[in-house]
């Protein structure tokens, strides 16, 4: 019988949504209710690569755009009769949610507690579950953190160090995030590499316009390169990753920036749009370097050294590796980041193999390093899968 769930990602003013056939990971419909809240709001969708329109009245909201979702689905029965469940992607789990749950009022209520490290992500989440469990009663209703992953972190990795009373009384500490990612990466890399996932010592790098990097030791998270926020570590599309910490109070105090505008500097306006002041887009940035823009160079040599300074500190971390994984829109179509960031470790037992590092795009995983090189696998996330598996798993678990 076929067990399909229904993914959902709510956003402040989007809804993602998708329907996993659990056994494949096959997206069998997938969509976006956008600009919600104003009058462009829309919702798309893709059926056997068919793309369509739903029916939104203009500045929907949440349970509007929910409600839309049921319509179009009620014109595939086929899909509508098999499904098991609702997988809701939460981003911030805090130190309460260490795997996935089914959702209950406690479970809300814990949600609830950690919106304020989460203020962009958590309350829309939320909103989210309330109006899609309006929308489907019928169906048990699963969380699935980003965090969750990364709980296995030693506490000399997750602290940062401050006064200790800022962890225990505000919870200030590294979280880590993108961990569906970087589990479902990690355990396909096991499943190349035949060994057991708890044997295996890795490197995972999701590389989208968000970019994190893991360590991961014996099948367990050890250590993520993002923080009490999406904000640190690498390089990425809009964002600085790591700083001196002094620059915050330094932009405020003596140019004058407000404390919202130093977020905005960091989260919008910096990483590669900001040293390329072009884009924020790799494929872009990587065309205009051809054509001899230095500012894009710039903007990809910093990106790539960032990446291969944390890749040679979590060599250190995981002790003798068994794989090195790239995954995300640059990590599975970039071609040029992955053979950068290959040569500036060669030294370290690293080597590409340039057929297979050209081949690997569009969704392809596998090997692209030569045999005697550590392994160096591309491998095409899906999180979404990892959300349906979970909403089952969690659902059957009562
Ligand atoms: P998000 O984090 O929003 O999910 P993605 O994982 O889709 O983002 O990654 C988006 C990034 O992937 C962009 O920087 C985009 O330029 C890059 N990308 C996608 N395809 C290619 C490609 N063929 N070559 C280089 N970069 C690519």
């Amino acid at each position: 019988m076929n067990q399909y769930v229904l993914v959902l990602n709510c956003g402040s003013s989007s809804i993602k949504f998708a329907i996993i056939d659990v056994a494949s990971g096959d997206a069998l419909l997938q969509g976006l209710a956008e600009n919600l809240g104003n009058q462009s709001s829309q919702l798309r969708y893709t059926h056997a690569q068919q793309k369509a329109q739903g029916a939104l009245s203009a500045a929907a909201n949440h349970q509007d755009a929910l409600n839309a979702i049921v319509d179009v689905l009620q014109q595939f029965p086929e899909l509508n009769q098999a499904l098991v469940a609702v997988g809701h992607r939460v981003v911030h789990g805090g130190e309460t949610f260490t795997h996935s749950t089914l959702i209950n009022a406690e479970v809300k209520q814990a949600i609830q507690k950690t919106a304020h490290m989460a203020p962009l992500h958590n309350p829309a989440n939320l909103a989210g579950i309330e109006s899609a469990q309006a929308a489907f009663p019928n169906l048990p209703h699963v969380a699935v953190f980003d965090t969750a992953f990364f709980q296995t972190m030693p506490k000399h990795a997750y602290l940062y160090a401050l006064p200790y009373d800022l962890y225990t009384k505000h919870g200030i500490r590294r979280y880590g995030f993108h961990g569906s990612s970087h589990y479902f990466v990690a355990h396909q890399a096991a499943h190349l590499l035949h060994k057991d996932i708890h044997q295996c010592n890795l490197i995972t790098a999701h590389l989208g316009n968000g970019c994190s990097i893991a360590a991961i030791k014996a099948g367990r998270a050890v250590d993520t390169s993002l923080g009490f926020t999406p904000l640190e570590g690498l390089v990425m599309g809009t964002r600085c990753g790591d700083i001196d910490p002094s620059l915050p109070s330094f932009l405020i105090d003596q140019l004058g920036y407000t404390s919202q505008q130093v977020t905005d500097l960091l989260n919008k306006q910096s990483g590669l749009l900001g040293i390329s002041e072009l884009s924020n887009d790799c494929r872009a940035l990587e065309e205009e370097q051809a054509k001899g823009n230095r500012h894009a160079k710039l903007a990809l040599d910093m990106f790539v050294y960032r990446l291969v300074k944390y890749i040679g500190a979590y060599l250190a971390v995981v002790g003798p590796l068994d794989a090195l994984v790239f995954t995300g829109g640059i990590g599975e179509n970039s071609a040029y980041i992955r053979s950068q960031t290959l040569i500036q470790l060669s030294h370290l037992g690293f080597e590409i193999d340039k057929l297979r590092n050209q081949q690997m795009r569009f969704g392809r995983s596998g090997l692209i390093s030569v045999a005697t090189s550590h392994p160096v696998y591309a491998i095409a996330t899906n999180e979404e899968w990892v959300i349906a598996q979970d909403a089952l798993q969690y659902t059957n678990k009562t």
